[in-house]
């Protein structure tokens, strides 16, 4: 009898994964067949990163059945199983300044064996993937001085230079800009097509970027697999409801599939003069909690522009947060930084959220500039460059530093920033009622109108 994953590199069967005593992965069964680039899409938490770990044997399922190549996973021994999938884990930094060919050539290891030389083969492998990546004019680089998109890149060809059939990559495009976002996806595209068992899961937090690449895309919600098949198949409205809690728009453009965001968003609430009205500059979930203590205490918030979908776009929408939406895989729109000068127009105070800056999203920070003399501005955690935030090449720390020479406080976190905006706060009561505050500004009717999306 033909077993069911027959043919197919990877099979999940009924897999149930619990970590600290919760199930994070629930009772999942799929195949990933071969030459095909599976997109793992779900909002953060729901299992993305788990289930990549599984499929590789670095977590063992509390029950159900992962099978590598007809085998069940377990049973490869650590080294094979480099030999079968090469992994781009999320985040990773390289801890020892190699050259971008000495990283490169790691990715061999699996199959050099401990304190054997390098073989012809393996300079083969190396000088393939440097090519294949774009790195050959950087081989003798420092893999710490090359660019985030460079080092991203270096990543990619180290995972290529192993030589395994199966490419797992967590979320690799975080970081970069839309063209290196783009070439991930056409790297994988040729990746897939190299032999005849090959394939490339990859989870992925931009639905346009999955819909316009993936052959499948495997929607995980709260560790459950709630939906897997073609983009145009899965993508709805309702799904994208179920799955990330908010509206979104689905349109069929050609063959391919888009989201967008509803067509206006609310305009701001009429101002209280009671209120501070405090404007927050954050990204990917950098000012959730400090959003929650200012809706909490009752402040006036606006936002800084978000990309639909991400964390800190769902967390404004959800508390009525006036913010300009970019459509997700875009970069800032000129529209959408003339809405957000407007909102820093009427605020009362300025908070910058701990956020990962990168080329999309720098001039959020260069906007700030010119009103950081006139209103009070908190930065929250430090530089990026030292926090290690700064996927900018520099620029992040640069706009960063302007704005504190401008005048802008640098503050730990949400507990002394609540004391600050409560100190400004009623610096503004008492200069109000003694006749200088003047009339709280009328917030103008903004709104963040669609930004439409790539075509
Ligand atoms: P995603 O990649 O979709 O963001 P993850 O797989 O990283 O999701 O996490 C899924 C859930 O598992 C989250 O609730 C996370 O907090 C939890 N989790 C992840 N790793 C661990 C761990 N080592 N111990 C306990 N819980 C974990």
């Amino acid at each position: 009898m033909k077993s069911v994953d027959e043919g197919n590199p990877l099979h999940f069967q009924d897999v149930t994964v619990e970590l600290g005593g919760r199930p994070v992965l629930r009772e999942i069964s799929f195949a990933l067949r071969p030459g095909e680039v599976l997109a793992l899409v779900g909002p953060n938490g729901s299992g993305k990163t788990t289930l990549l770990r599984t499929a590789q044997g670095l977590v063992r399922p509390l029950s159900g059945e992962v099978r590598l190549f007809q085998r069940p996973v377990e049973r490869w021994s650590f080294r094979e199983r480099a030999r079968l999938v090469a992994w781009v884990p999320q985040g990773e930094e390289p801890y020892e300044n190699f050259t971008v060919e000495e990283f490169v050539t790691l990715g061999r290891y699996p199959t050099l064996g401990p304190f054997l030389p390098e073989g012809e083969a393996d300079r083969k492998a190396v000088n393939d993937a440097l090519r294949e990546a774009d790195l050959e004019s950087l081989r003798g680089s420092g893999i710490l001085r090359v660019s985030s998109g460079e080092r991203q890149r270096a990543l990619y060809a180290r995972a290529l230079a192993q030589g395994a059939p199966l490419l797992f990559l967590d979320e690799p495009t975080s970081h970069l800009d839309m063209a290196h976002q783009l070439e991930v996806f056409e790297q994988l595209d040729r990746f897939v097509s190299r032999g005849p068992s090959c394939a490339a899961m990859i989870s992925v937090h931009d639905l346009n970027l999955a819909c316009r690449f993936a052959d499948r895309m495997a929607w995980l919600s709260r560790g459950r697999l709630v939906a897997l098949g073609s983009p145009g198949e899965t993508t709805t409205r309702e799904r994208i409801r179920e799955v990330f809690g908010v509206e979104m728009e689905v349109e069929q453009r050609g063959e391919k599939t888009v989201v967008l965001p509803p067509p206006v968003r609310s305009d701001p609430p009429p101002a209280d003069p009671g209120a501070l009205r405090v404007h927050l500059v954050a990204g990917g979930g950098s000012g959730e909690g400090i959003l929650r203590a200012l809706l909490t205490k009752g402040y006036q918030v606006t936002g800084a522009p978000v990309h639909v979908l991400d964390s800190d776009e769902v967390a404004f929408r959800r508390g009525n947060v006036p913010a300009p939406v970019v459509a997700p895989f875009a970069p800032l729109t000129e529209r959408s930084r003339e809405q957000h000068r407007r909102l820093l127009g009427a605020a009362q105070a300025i908070v910058v959220a701990p956020l990962v800056i990168g080329p999309g999203n720098l001039a959020n920070l260069a906007d700030l500039r010119p009103f950081v003399p006139v209103l009070p501005t908190f930065l929250v955690g430090g530089p990026p460059g030292t926090a290690g935030r700064d996927f900018s090449a520099g620029q992040g720390e640069r706009a960063y530093e302007d704005l504190v020479v401008a005048g802008a406080v640098q503050v730990r976190g949400t507990a002394e920033l609540m004391a600050l905006l409560s100190a400004c706060a009623s610096d503004r009561g008492r200069a109000s009622s003694r006749g200088t505050g003047g009339p709280a500004e009328v917030l103008p009717a903004s709104g963040a109108a669609r930004e439409d999306a790539p075509g």
